[in-house]
């Protein structure tokens, strides 16, 4: 029987097969072949008891891996849905980026939502629309008043793993409660107090939303230091500047006050949004200040 593994815990893995839930043990070859199944495995399962509750099972084989990551621990990732509200609150696009370029690190393809329309005026969703349309993400809008909003993230949704992301407060947990009832995710104020007593212990969990659709919320997986980031590697985060790049007068441009620099002027023409160009720069400059790590191989 093949199933997804959703969840590890204590040495046993949590596998959603056939439309049940098996709590299965890895055979002993996983160990010998140094191998360890990971959230988001796809696996090949014999079930041995169905009476018990949860029903169990052994996990036999892993079927080849699509991708893996590190952070979140987890396998076979679709693509990355970024929340946050167009409203109360507003977003900061300086965070926004942050987080994007946070999410982007795991190369997969992005859908950027905006949440609580219901609340916004028309001018506000076309000031996301024209900061973003360079960007590389996929847009999307939605509001949990209307049904029909929340259809058109279903369809982006369906027949993939997604992991979510975002802050608390824009929605994400009233979403993942729509496309998965059994989520049971905490929403509004209690869920602010757990995640901040929860940031400790980083739990990867995969929901059950439909045929071969999964969800995984990561309420640590960001980390808005960006501590993987160099100022030499955040331009690559800005896929907007890239047809520009080779126009630039020095090679190698940070694109900050250089002159001949092709981005910046793309930027003040409309090429792309200034308000990115913007970003980007306090974020440079916040990159080139920080001190240097210690090195962690000297004694
Ligand atoms: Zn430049």
């Amino acid at each position: 029987m093949y199933g997804k593994i959703i969840r590890s815990l204590a040495g046993f893995y949590d596998v959603y097969a056939g439309g049940a839930l098996y709590r299965c043990r890895a055979r002993g070859v996983f160990r010998a072949l140094g191998v360890k199944p990971l959230v988001g495995d796809d696996v090949e399962i014999t079930v041995t008891d169905t009476v018990s509750d949860p029903m169990e099972g052994s996990v036999d084989k892993l079927l080849p891996r699509k991708n893996k990551l590190l952070r979140p621990n987890a396998c076979n990732l679709d693509q990355a849905m970024l929340v946050f509200a167009v409203t109360a609150p507003a977003p900061s696009i300086n965070m926004l980026d942050r987080f994007l370029i946070s999410v982007k690190e795991t190369e997969l393809p992005i859908i950027l939502t905006f949440t609580k329309t219901d609340l916004a005026s028309g001018e506000d969703l076309d000031r996301l629309r024209s900061i973003y349309r360079e960007s590389g993400v996929t847009l999307a809008f939605a509001t949990s008043d209307d049904p029909g909003s929340y259809g058109e993230i279903w369809e982006m949704l369906k027949g993939k793993t997604t992991v979510f992301a975002g802050p608390s407060g824009v929605g994400k947990s009233t979403m993942i409660n729509h496309f998965c009832p059994e989520a049971h995710m905490e929403t509004g104020e209690i869920s602010r107090k757990i995640e901040r007593g929860k940031n400790t212990t980083r739990h990867v969990e995969l929901f059950w939303a439909g045929e071969d659709t999964y969800i995984m919320d990561t309420p640590g997986f960001t980390s808005l230091y960006l501590e993987e980031i160099t100022p030499d590697t955040l331009r690559d985060y800005y896929p907007e500047f890239e047809p520009f790049e080779e126009k630039c007068r020095f090679h190698g441009c940070m694109h900050e006050s250089e002159p001949g620099c092709a981005v910046r002027a793309a930027a003040e023409n409309g090429a792309f949004s200034p308000v990115r160009y913007d970003t980007y720069r306090e974020i440079l400059r916040e990159l080139k200040e920080r001190r240097p790590a210690y090195p962690k191989n000297r004694q």
